[in-house]
């Protein structure tokens, strides 16, 4: 790696200019800044002469998940020696403030780039074991495990950066006697986790699907951590009657964790994975699999010829018709899911017919943040916040089930409420900060300094804090029979930030058997396999936090080995 001495030095607004690496006097190289999604990305352009060599971000506080666009963005300038490349999709602002950096860094050196025109790839249609659409958690998990079974697997993904939904989850991955839930200690059971996943989904669940998961839920913990991911926080989200929700250390957000362990270690298996590539149709002939049609980047079509597809593209929680049109209560609501969450599962299923269930069944979030769609993870409720309204009131137990909570919050004045919480709450989860360093959170010294700010009598919002702290001491929610009272409200400074309800899940979908495949009347195709939220069934009719990650790996791994075994079938 070139080393760069720093020969003069200004402000950052300025820029440091540095030059002669190994005696070579063209290198130069300068620090910019440009405005990212959380404020500054400082970055450190190299030029040789008018190429530029190396762009390193040296520091930034955009989230963890967005580190694989800033390296897609980076690669392309240099490729192209053009800074005009796409923005990555769901990391919009991060690839605007990383290209605006680096066009400050060309203009202060008044450096004159020449685009190279990149030779256009020819696409060919081609041949391989398995194909996996989707490069999610349920995706990632499906390629890994038929790629360790020894099996050529293709990964596309229609995105510019892969992780879907599950990059953004924060909360937690739920699971029963895991071997770190043992460690600590915590009596857990696979009943219990069943009875609680019943229980949420109204007994609408299927339960041969709740059983294996929950099974599965121990083993496929240790698998993620074998495989690089840190779940070492156990706690708990809404509905649950132990704690089982695991997640990194110090409460920092899962999903991001989960999607870096899992492509790095995609990667290590050489699994040949394809951005911006997207599944127009699933090709059958006499209701066998024969392989998948897609496009290519630059808008190619071609064929990938396998025994076995799995479908793991997610839900359809940001496609609005498509929720409306199955549940007409939520036309115009906002979405917590990323732009790729738009039910490509369901239309590529369409023409082969195959049996789509629960799809009336779509869970909103009631933590969601009105005025941008950012969802506060329950597990802020799970450590300790509670809920109140703009009478300065509690209203609801806040650990019940998502269904119950947001159908709550819209019976209070203005259809929402706030999530009050304080500096004890906020040590113990990491995610915090994150919502913090955004400007989500108002921000008081005491509770009735908090009210002010809110606009709620103090009086009122001051008595409903100090009641709750007796309920704690006393571990009785005598108002709401809360069954977790982790700690007492009473550090200050206090926090709170408005909260509604927003579409987050669809638990309908695909219907499939244990082995993951796809059914057409209740009969598997052959070579279809499913997996992730573009299934249906798991969660019946309300799914609980924390359940959604346990479903897509263990269902990812189970399409994953199967379809591997099939691909080697003569
Ligand atoms: C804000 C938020 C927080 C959450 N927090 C939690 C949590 O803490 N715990 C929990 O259990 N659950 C949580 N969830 C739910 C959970 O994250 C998702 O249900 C889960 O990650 C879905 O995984 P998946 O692999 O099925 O889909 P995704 O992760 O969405 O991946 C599907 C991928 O398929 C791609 N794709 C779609 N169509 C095509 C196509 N035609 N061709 C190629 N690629 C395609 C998509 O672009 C996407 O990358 C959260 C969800 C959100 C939105």
């Amino acid at each position: 790696m070139t080393t760069i001495k720093k020969i003069t030095t200004c402000s950052i607004l300025c820029g440091f200019i540095s030059t002669g690496a190994f005696g070579n006097e063209n290198l130069k190289s300068f620090i910019t800044v440009g405005e990212g999604y959380n404020g500054e990305i400082k970055v450190e352009t190299t030029f040789n002469g008018n190429n530029i060599s190396d762009i390193k971000v040296v520091d930034h506080k955009e989230s963890n998940f967005t580190k694989r666009a800033m390296k897609k963005i980076i690669k392309e300038i240099i490729e192209r020696q053009n800074i005009d490349v796409d923005n990555v999709g769901g990391a919009t602002f991060t690839s605007k403030g990383l290209k605006s950096a680096v066009t400050s860094a060309v203009a202060k050196g008044n450096i004159k780039l020449t685009e190279k025109k990149l030779a256009k790839k020819v696409y060919k249609n081609e041949t391989t074991d398995v194909v996996v659409i989707g490069a999610g958690g349920a995706g990632l998990t499906a390629a890994i495990a038929a790629k360790e079974k020894g099996v050529n697997v293709i990964l596309i993904e229609k995105m510019p950066m892969i992780g879907g939904n599950t990059n953004y989850a924060t909360g937690g991955i739920n699971a029963a006697n895991s071997s770190i839930q043992l460690s600590k200690g915590i009596n857990d059971s696979i009943d219990i986790f069943i009875e609680d996943t019943l229980k949420g989904g109204k007994n609408t669940n299927n339960k041969d699907l709740v059983t294996l998961m929950a099974n599965s839920s121990g083993k496929m913990i240790d698998w993620l951590v074998e495989r690089g991911a840190d779940l070492q926080d156990v706690g708990r989200m809404g509905g649950q009657s132990v704690n089982r929700t695991h997640r990194p250390q110090g409460g920092k957000a899962v999903g991001p964790n989960l999607v870096d362990a899992l492509s790095a270690r995609a990667n290590e298996l050489k699994v040949d994975l394809r951005v911006s590539t997207t599944a127009t149709k699933i090709n059958e002939k006499d209701g066998v699999i024969t392989g998948i049609t897609v496009t290519s980047p630059d808008g190619q079509p071609y064929t990938i010829n396998s025994k076995a597809v799995i479908i793991a593209t997610g839900g359809f929680g940001a496609n609005e018709p498509l929720v409306a049109s199955y549940n007409e209560n939520l036309k115009g609501f906002g979405t917590t899911n990323h732009k790729g969450a738009s039910g490509d599962g369901i239309s590529l299923t369409k023409e082969l017919g195959v049996d789509l269930i629960q799809m009336k069944e779509i869970q909103t979030h009631p933590t969601v943040i009105p005025t941008n769609n950012k969802m506060i993870t329950e597990a802020v409720r799970g450590n300790g916040a509670i809920l109140i309204n703009r009478d300065g009131k509690r209203f609801v137990n806040e650990l019940d089930t998502r269904d119950v909570v947001s159908k709550a919050e819209l019976s209070q004045k203005g259809n929402s409420a706030y999530l009050v919480f304080d500096q004890s709450v906020r040590e113990s989860l990491k995610a915090i900060d994150g919502y913090y360093n955004k400007g989500f959170l108002t921000e008081g010294n005491s509770p009735e300094e908090l009210a002010t700010k809110l606009n709620i009598s103090n009086k009122k919002f001051k008595t409903t804090i100090d009641q709750y702290n007796s309920f704690v001491k006393n571990n009785k929610d005598l108002d709401f029979n809360r069954n977790d009272l982790p700690r007492q409200l009473n550090k200050p400074p206090y926090y709170a930030v408005e909260v509604a309800p927003a579409v987050h899940h669809t638990m309908g979908g695909i219907a499939i058997n244990k082995n993951g495949e796809v059914l057409k009347n209740q009969k598997p195709i052959k070579g279809l396999y499913a997996a992730g939220e573009v299934t249906g069934g798991i969660h019946g009719s309300n799914r609980l936090g924390g359940n959604a990650l346990i479903d897509i790996v263990v269902f990812g791994k189970i399409a994953g080995d199967n379809a591997a075994n099939l691909s080697q079938e003569k």
